[in-house]
């Protein structure tokens, strides 16, 4: 073990994970991987239209890091797009920025942190009781002050 790993700080998950191009048969498809990170900093810059020091801050990570990272993604894209091959977004070094939540009747919950700060959940969404309380973080695997949850890929 050496070096820490970069975790970025990622505000949402793509609902749809894999895409594939029509009329190539399995065996002749190719697949290219794009990062949980590498997505991120697409939906960051190209659909939420953010500039890059935003994004950067938003990805707690440097401009030229963040830059690295959506050039790569939109090779990666670019290369799926043009040369007919599936894309595959899974995997990297990312902390996703959620809080979680727990109610009196012991059902829990995440929610992801941007979506907290705007609307503060007030009622369990499984028995919808108001008796609720944000977890401390109590896993090794979670950030500090329990703001993210952090995943590795392969
Ligand atoms: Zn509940």
């Amino acid at each position: 073990m050496g070096r820490r790993p970069l975790w970025r700080r990622v505000g949402s998950l793509p609902r749809v994970t894999y895409f594939k191009p029509a009329g190539i048969p399995l065996a002749h498809l190719q697949e290219v991987r794009l990062s949980i990170e590498e997505a991120e900093a697409i939906r960051l810059k190209d659909i939420e239209g953010l500039e890059q020091d935003n994004c950067a801050q938003k990805m707690k990570v440097s401009r030229p890091t963040f830059a690295r990272i959506l050039l790569s993604a939109r090779r990666r894209i670019a290369d799926a797009l043009l040369n007919g091959k599936a894309i595959r977004i899974e995997g990297g070094n990312y902390e996703m920025a959620v809080r979680r939540f727990r109610c009196s009747h012991g059902h829990e919950w995440e929610v992801p942190f941007e979506e907290m700060i705007k609307q503060p959940p007030e009622l369990c969404p499984t028995c919808g009781t108001s008796d609720i309380m944000v977890l401390r973080p109590w896993r090794s695997d979670w950030g500090m002050g329990g703001q993210g949850r952090r995943f590795r890929g392969r």
